[in-house]
This record gives structure tokens, sequence and C-alpha cells, in this order.
């Protein structure tokens, strides 16, 4: 395997949302293998940068660009850009009343499929593939015939976010704050899935407020983002000060 082989690359990267500036001269750099928390008080544009990295359409990007594995992709359609392996797991899941999971799930596999000309699973493949996939997250088989989020816990959603992840096999998975709402043991489940998920060839991008999961998961480096911009990057001792002090001890420590 070729070693340090970048996955994302985001230069000074500014973004407006309704011509209010919300990312401000952002960079950041993904490697294959890597994961990278991002931590930030509300309103600090997390989101924003997860959405504007999947290619929500609502942003207007105004300067800098988006690089994925060598292609520029700032301007690109999001379903581009999840065909070259970008997947976002929402911080609120949707819930589609109507569609079964097991039928979505096959169709965002099948879209997939096709963009890289490769066979589509009929409905008998993809139940055993999904099956497998399942038994890997430990997930229940009843999750597959019931509506898309309909009903679901907010532990259930995010698992199902995890299931997606991982059948989709996405080489960079950005996961906007993934824990919210989970008890202890969810958590530590969803963390280890995400582990479990994370290997040489793929980077993954953890939102999150809680050292809990940082703890867990021990990502590479951990971001600290302030005015849509990241203005501090450290190891998991970070996640510590932040529990420790707050945010605001650790913006005034850092000159900006
Ligand atoms: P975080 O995820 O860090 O809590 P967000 O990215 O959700 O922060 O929000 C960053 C800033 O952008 C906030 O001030 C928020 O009010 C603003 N913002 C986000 N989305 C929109 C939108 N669709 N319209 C207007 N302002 C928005
Ligand atoms: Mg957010």
């Amino acid at each position: 395997m070729i070693k340090n082989e970048r996955i994302l690359e985001i230069n000074n990267l500014n973004v407006n949302i309704n011509n209010k500036p919300i990312i401000n001269n952002l960079s950041l750099s993904i490697e294959k293998g890597e994961i990278h928390a991002i931590m930030g008080k509300n309103g600090s544009g997390k989101s924003t940068l997860a959405k504007v990295i999947a290619g929500h359409p609502h942003y207007e990007v105004t300067q800098g660009n988006i690089i994925l594995k060598n292609n520029n992709i700032t301007h690109k359609e999001p379903d581009f850009r999840s065909h070259q392996g970008i997947f976002l797991a929402f911080q609120y899941p949707v819930e589609v009343p109507g569609v079964s999971n097991i039928d979505f799930l096959r169709l965002a596999y099948n879209s997939k499929q096709k963009a890289y000309n490769k066979k589509e699973a009929d409905p008998l493949t993809f139940f055993d593939l999904i099956n497998k996939k399942l038994n890997d997250i430990e997930m229940d088989k009843k999750f597959l015939d019931r509506h898309l989020n309909e009903g679901f816990s907010g532990g259930e959603k995010k698992k199902n976010e995890i299931l997606q992840m991982s059948l989709l096999n996405s080489e960079l998975s950005i996961l906007d704050e993934i824990d919210s709402g989970l008890d202890i043991d969810a958590l530590k489940k969803i963390a280890d899935n995400i582990k479990y998920f994370s290997n040489e060839n793929n980077g993954i991008i953890l939102i999150t407020h809680y050292k809990r999961l940082i703890d867990y998961i021990k990502p590479n480096y951990i971001h600290v983002m302030h005015e849509g911009q990241i203005i501090y990057t450290g190891d998991n001792s970070t996640a510590t000060n932040i529990e420790k002090y707050g945010y605001e001890h650790i913006l005034n420590n850092i000159k900006i």
C-alpha cells in the first residue's frame, strides 16, 4: 500500500449562506487511515463544513477548493461526491414513511455500483449482503422491513447510519454528532462499529461534543472550530482539556 495517500484536501475554503460568511479560510487535509475529530461550540460551523464537503446545494463556496483523491469536487453535485466515496451521516437523520429501509439501502448501494459500472445487486443477492453487514455491526434484522427511520429511536437511527456507511464502504465518512442522544451502551457500540469500519483505505471525520467518544475511538487529530475556522489542532488530550476547562479557556489560550 502507498503510505500517506491523501483522501481529502480543503484549501482556504470560504462559504456563505444567504450572503453571510459561515466558513472562513478553512484548510484541512486527511490521509488514508486517519480519523479526524472536529469539536467546537454550537454555531461554530461544524455541520456547515460537513454539508459543504458533501455538496449540499444551499451553501455558496466563495473561495478555496475541496479536493477528493486529486479531483477538484468544489462544485460537483452531491450524487457525484457520494459515488466518489463521500458519506455524510446526518446529525438528524430524516424519517421517510413509505420507503422500507432495505429498499432504500439497495437503491443507495446499486446507485453506487452503477456509477462504477459494476453489477447491481438483485433483491436476493442484496439480502445476503446486507445480512452480513447487519451481523458485523450486531444490528437486528427487523430494521430492514421497517420504513426508513420512521419510529426509530435515536440510537437506532444512528445505527442505521453506520449500517449505510459500512454498506457503501465509503472512503471518506463524515459523522456529524453520531453520538448525540445515545446512552452509554449504545455509544460504546457505535464507537466499536466505527473502529471496526476504520481501515488503512479510508478516512473518517468525527464531529462530536463528547470526550467519551473520543476516548473510545482515539482519533489521530482533534481540530477545534471557532467562527468557521479551525483555530487549533491537537491530540486526544485536547478533548480532556475542553471537558475540564471549556471552550472559552481553550480559546483564550490560543492566539486567534
Ligand atoms: P455547528 O454545527 O457547529 O453547531 P452550524 O454549521 O450548524 O454550526 O452553523 C454555523 C452557523 O451558520 C450558525 O451561526 C448558524 O446559525 C448558521 N447557519 C447554518 N445553516 C444556516 C442556514 N441554512 N441559514 C442561515 N444560517 C445558517
Ligand atoms: Mg452541528
